[in-house]
């Protein structure tokens, strides 16, 4: 007798449970894609104990009659797919027929429906894929799953789910993001007796980004409006003026070729905002919520040069495209896509977000007691600052005055909490910028009539709160600062019309030079100097293999290297900028930035990162005076970059105390 056997429905069923259901959260999300693939416009969503002892989503959408509940518990029943064409397009967020009966077999579930075309309900019983019971019942209109003793006969699932704290952020997450997904409906989460989130229909993403996060996170983020870009079929590997010409060839002058618009619309947060992992990333193909490679890489291309690589963005992407051009039958928690045109949509979204961070070139403020990377409920993101020039300067000011610095770097890392748990309503009033709690401190005897300093009976000179300039948001207004001087000849201090700015010179000058030695490379026209006598350097077999990549490249940007002999470079040139003194050290720098973040990534990253380390290289340190001259020309060629708000390291450049800032912590509006 042969061996082979098929699995009965009940094994295969709880095999796949094990990919579509890896913890609470995942049952959250097939269920609300069920509701929202049914029309819903008010979810409901309950639960207990994180998820485990209790799930329930209760609809309004169009419910099922009653052949059709028991159907949908069958393997590979959906009524969403006909024929294997149908594949091609989905426009439904379910199609694989998986979740119902996955669920089933790892919990106790029970399903109450009713469609609008019958007058009574259907109720249906599961435990462990075994049915229980199927009845009539009275119902109202629409869905209600329950799902109880999630994994009760899956123990080793079981341990792995982490405390119920971790696993209810997981789904505060998950459903406070498909509520920005659709602002149009109603979305409520509870948590036994607590209401974690509600929110009401509102008309755009907007507001309700308002409703979930509070304004100070809107003031954080970037909106990205509607950004349009056509692909033009066909092949994606011809140029598209080549390709508009070759169909022209074929269809007449007169026929457009066909198209294909790719949408992106969403928030993404300025470059100050810097989160410590992934967690704030939320990306949308076609309203489904998916983790990609792709779009991820896109995003950090974008924020390339502005945060450092350490770091990630709050984003909040939707992208919208034909359902041809995107395969979601990847995975079967359907989180995966592939791209049919991957690598038109990377420079879409890439272009996209670099564009709008450039157009609004925001100016970071001050905020030491609660830094602006941190958005309500998140731990300040830590800023490597080891890796980077300043540690020796840091150090300093710590020996200087112990403790000073705390309130101003972030923390250290390591206070990051493995997940994210959102303040899900903006009632949870944001920290205010500054902190002034402390208690005022009295001048007269007794208090003042109103209880506060009365602006009438004020000694000090009454400020015409009429003449507060509007608040300056944008970099543009560096170049016409007036530099007062210097703090640890390293800091310019400089009044502008609303308020003060504090400018690091080395970074300032570092992003000017970076986009001066890019333009340079993109123009095929980089300075160099010749050596005297080359400088002969040893490598690493893994930076030989890593040279052997970067060559081309290296020599581009302006070093002359070549082999010489057994794993020996010899340099005869460098770029203009560059000391002698530094070559070697900068070379490493190089190499070891290609080993460590860009292996396989793209040229134009490797090309912005060797442009980078020159211009940190060349720029001017920390510790150097500077005349007024000199100061005042850094602030006009720095509003003149296209980036001035941070570093090509990602580092902040310039911060902005306004004038309402300072009026309010002397208490005088
Ligand atoms: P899929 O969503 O991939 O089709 P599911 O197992 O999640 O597979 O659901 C099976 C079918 O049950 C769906 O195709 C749909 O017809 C029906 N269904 C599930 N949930 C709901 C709901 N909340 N409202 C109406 N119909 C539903
Ligand atoms: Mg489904």
């Amino acid at each position: 007798m042969g061996r082979i056997r098929i699995l009965p429905d009940q094994v295969a069923n709880k095999i796949a449970a094990g990919e579509v259901v890896e913890r609470p959260a995942s049952v959250v999300k097939e269920l609300l894609e069920n509701s929202l693939d049914a029309g819903a416009t008010d979810l409901r969503v309950e639960v207990e104990s994180g998820g485990r002892r209790l799930i329930r989503i209760t609809d309004d959408g169009c419910g099922m009659l009653r052949d059709d509940a028991l159907l949908a518990f069958e393997r590979h029943a959906t009524s969403k797919l006909r024929d294997v064409k149908d594949l091609l397009s989905i426009s439904t967020l379910g199609f694989r027929g998986e979740a119902l009966p996955s669920i089933a077999s790892v919990s106790r579930l029970l399903l109450e429906t009713r469609s609008a075309d019958e007058v009574t309900g259907t109720r249906i019983e599961i435990a462990g894929g075994k049915m229980l019971r199927c009845e009539e019942a009275a119902l109202g209109g629409g869905t209600v799953v329950t799902v109880r003793d999630l994994f009760y006969n899956v123990p080793a699932r079981r341990k792995f789910l982490r405390t119920e704290q971790t696993e209810l952020a997981h789904i505060a997450s998950l459903v406070t993001h498909y509520s920005l997904a659709h602002p149009d409906r109603t979305y409520r989460l509870t948590s036994g007796p607590t209401e974690l989130l509600h929110v009401t229909p509102v008309a755009t993403l907007q507001e309700r980004v308002y409703q979930v996060f509070g304004s100070q996170v809107l003031d954080e983020l970037v909106d990205i409006g509607a950004r349009e870009r056509d692909l033009f079929l066909p092949p994606p590997s011809v140029p598209p003026s080549e390709a508009i010409a070759a169909y022209q060839r074929e269809r007449g002058p007169d026929e457009d070729p066909p198209t294909r618009t790719f949408r992106l619309t969403g928030f993404f947060s300025r470059p100050q905002v810097q989160k410590a992992n992934r967690n704030s990333i939320f990306i949308f193909v076609n309203g489904r919520l998916i983790r990609d490679r792709l779009l991820l890489h896109a995003l950090s291309s974008a924020y390339h040069n502005l945060i450092p690589p350490s770091a990630y963005p709050f984003a909040l992407l939707f992208l919208e495209c034909a359902p041809e051009e995107v395969d979601v039958n990847v995975h079967p928690s359907k989180t995966e896509v592939r791209f049919r045109h991957g690598s038109f949509v990377h420079d879409f979204v890439r272009d996209t977000l670099r564009d709008r961070l450039m157009e609004t070139r925001p100016a970071p403020t001050f905020s030491p007691a609660q830094p602006a990377t941190d958005l309500p409920g998140h731990a300040p993101s830590p800023q490597p600052a080891a890796r980077l020039p300043y540690s020796e300067f840091s150090q300093m000011l710590e020996n200087e005055a112990p403790g000073a610095v705390d309130s101003v770097l972030p923390e250290p890392a390591g206070a990051e909490p493995p997940l994210p748990d959102f303040t899900l309503r903006p009632t949870a009033a944001p920290a205010p910028r500054l902190d002034f709690t402390a208690p005022p401190i009295e001048v007269t005897p007794g208090p003042p009539p109103s209880g506060k300093l009365s602006r009438h009976l004020d000694a000090h000179g009454v400020f015409p709160v009429e003449a507060i300039p509007p608040p300056e948001m944008s970099l543009s207004v560096l170049s016409d600062l007036r530099p007062l001087g210097q703090i640890h000849e390293s800091f310019i201090i400089a009044a502008g019309r609303d308020g003060l700015w504090i400018i690091d010179q080395h970074v300032a000058h570092e992003r000017i030079l970076f986009e001066q030695v890019l333009k340079q490379r993109a123009a095929g026209r980089v300075e160099m100097q010749r050596l005297l006598m080359p400088l002969i350097i040893q490598l690493t077999p893994e930076q030989q293999i890593d040279y052997a990549r970067i060559a081309d490249e290296l020599h581009a940007s302006g070093f002359e290297t070549e082999p010489f002999g057994n794993r020996t470079i010899a340099v005869k040139a460098a770029p203009a900028s560059v000391g002698a003194a530094d070559l070697e050290r900068i070379l490493f720098e190089i190499l070891e930035i290609a080993e460590t973040e860009l292996r396989g990534a793209s040229l134009d990253d490797l090309r912005r990162s060797i442009c980078a380390s020159i211009a940190c290289q060349a720029a001017i340190k920390i510790n150097t005076r500077l005349d007024p001259a000199k100061m005042e020309w850094l602030l006009r060629a720095l509003a003149a970059t296209d980036c001035p708000m941070s570093c090509p390291h990602g580092r902040p450049i310039a911060m902005h105390y306004s004038t309402r800032e300072i009026l309010k912590a002397f208490h005088r509006i």
